[in-house]
């Protein structure tokens, strides 16, 4: 795969001998594209009816007094979390490939799901002050090469005026989250994020950035070092829901 970092003209040279390609489904597509318009149309979306707090999806025709068994018994410290996608399918394919498979080219494609994720009623027309990425930890980062969260909250911001800042860090490395319960995520997530050396979100808006919202565990703890260290509010936005 071409990095998209090549300037165009050598970009184009190359593509003489490697046409771009769709990620998925290998049909050709416009330059600087990774995804053919059929396969952008089959990534499955969040459809209603769903949590106004996590976004989890409920099961068809129910009451409104309908309690999600995701957030009770727990509390979860941000405004509410929103995602367009699910990540099934396609989507989880492309986020796959992107975090995994190093395919950073691929940051294109999630960011347009992200990008999604704000024309939602919760997030459309909301001030924000500033756009932070949930970080990883930094052993992480250099075996990936790239935090993805970041990656896709600068294209997103890029796209609007509030600008990007990593305020946070993240101090432990914890295991893979995968084969805990919430409750367990919950506890395993403790302390393992806090404010950035003189950083100050005291009186701001913040909107949160990560590729994946699950249980909404590592959002939630984020969001809870945000509110402690004085922000207004963290609205979190992912570019898919488990
Ligand atoms: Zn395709
Ligand atoms: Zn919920």
């Amino acid at each position: 795969m071409l990095p998209v970092a090549l300037p165009r003209i050598v970009h184009a040279a190359v593509s003489l001998f490697y046409p771009p390609t769709c990620a998925v489904c290998s049909a050709s597509v416009e330059d600087l594209e990774y995804l053919c318009p059929d396969c952008r149309a089959r990534a499955p979306r969040v459809v209603a009816p769903f949590c106004a707090k996590c976004s989890e999806p409920f099961p068809a025709a129910i009451t409104q007094t309908f309690s999600c068994a995701n957030c009770e018994n727990r509390k979860l410290h941000f405004d509410c979390a929103v995602a367009a996608y699910r990540s099934r399918g396609l989507v989880r394919k492309v986020l796959h490939q992107f975090k995994y498979g190093k395919q950073r080219h691929l940051r294109l494609p999630v960011a347009g799901w992200l990008r999604e994720s704000l024309s939602d009623p919760r997030l459309r027309g909301r001030h924000f002050d500033v756009v932070v990425p949930v970080p990883l930890h930094p052993a992480r980062e250099r075996e990936r090469g790239f935090n993805q969260a970041a990656l896709i909250a600068e294209l997103l911001a890029a796209s609007t005026t509030v600008p990007v800042r990593p305020v946070l860090e993240r101090i432990r490395y914890t295991t893979t989250q995968t084969a805990y319960d919430r409750a367990e995520r919950m506890e395993n997530l403790h302390g393992a994020f806090r404010l950035r050396k003189n950083r100050d979100v005291r009186g701001l808006h913040v909107l949160l950035i990560d590729d994946v919202l699950t249980t909404g565990s590592t959002l939630s703890e984020c969001a809870r070092v945000l509110r402690a260290a004085g922000a207004i509010s963290v609205h979190a936005a992912t570019a898919a829901r488990a």
